[in-house]
């Protein structure tokens, strides 16, 4: 079966004090839920390295949100996938909405990203999902099945790839998509990855992701073929973020 992954996605949230919502995840963290989950973190790169550190030793993976796909070069205020796992981080997020919103990321440039992560040895977490609009509009698995074919590079494994599901009107907003609504979805996105990677695409995670929250991630997490979560504003509270993992 797919080890289920809990990870949460700090955006741009987080001065050093917020170190302490690490330590207060490890410390909830009970042997059997590190053993049976495996929990990310996503901080600002300004505080990959402190909680990297704080992290350690702990079954708690640290991520990066966002990369450049070149390993370096003239691209001021950039980070590449060999700076982050240089610092230690062993995930990254990739193409997430507010990047393809607000940075103008388009599926093309999560390919190429996607790649850049596998280069370092970095997971990547793909992620896709379809607007208000595109949602009444009835074209939700046409949009989410281009971006995934688009941007899952050839030869992806589960080892290097995760998705995530991220419906844009559903983040941040307390609105979710139905449980059946989201099967149909992951059950697509499966499919298209079978044609993408083959026999693989069973083993490669695909996590939900859109407000997230202790009361309701069991109900989520139960969804056929919904193998985690990407949390957001949830994760910047240790006992919600534990919360959610508990609901495994
Ligand atoms: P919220 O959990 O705050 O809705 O954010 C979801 C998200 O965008 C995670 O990447």
């Amino acid at each position: 079966g797919r080890r289920p992954l809990v990870a949460g996605n700090w955006k741009m949230n987080g001065l050093r004090a917020s170190i302490a919502v690490v330590e207060a995840v490890r410390n909830g963290l009970t042997p059997e839920l590190g053993e049976s989950t495996d929990v990310l973190i996503c901080p600002p790169s300004t505080l990959i390295a402190s909680c990297v550190a704080a992290a350690y030793g702990s079954p708690i993976a640290i991520g990066g949100q966002n990369l450049h796909a070149k390993p370096s070069g003239a691209f001021t205020g950039s980070i590449s996938a060999e700076m982050l796992a240089d610092l230690g981080a062993s995930y990254v997020i990739v193409g997430h909405s507010e990047r393809r919103a607000y940075h103008h990321e388009t599926d093309d440039g999560v390919h190429a990203k996607a790649l850049a992560a596998r280069r370092a040895g970095l997971c990547g977490i793909i992620c896709v999902g379809e607007t208000k609009e595109e949602r009444e509009e009835g074209r939700t698995l046409d949009i989410v099945r281009a971006q995934l074919a688009i941007g899952v590079p050839k030869g992806a494994s589960a080892r290097d790839t995760v998705i995530a599901y991220e419906p844009v009107w559903a983040i941040g907003t307390g609105l979710t998509p139905t449980p059946a609504d989201i099967a149909e979805v992951h059950a697509s996105l499966r499919e298209m990855l079978g044609q993408l990677i083959g026999a693989e695409a069973q083993a490669v995670r695909i996590l939900y992701g859109g407000s997230v929250k202790p009361s309701n991630a069991r109900e989520l997490m139960a969804v056929e073929n919904v193998d985690g979560a990407l949390v957001g504003g949830a994760s910047l509270v240790a006992e919600d973020f534990l919360g959610i993992a508990r609901a495994y």
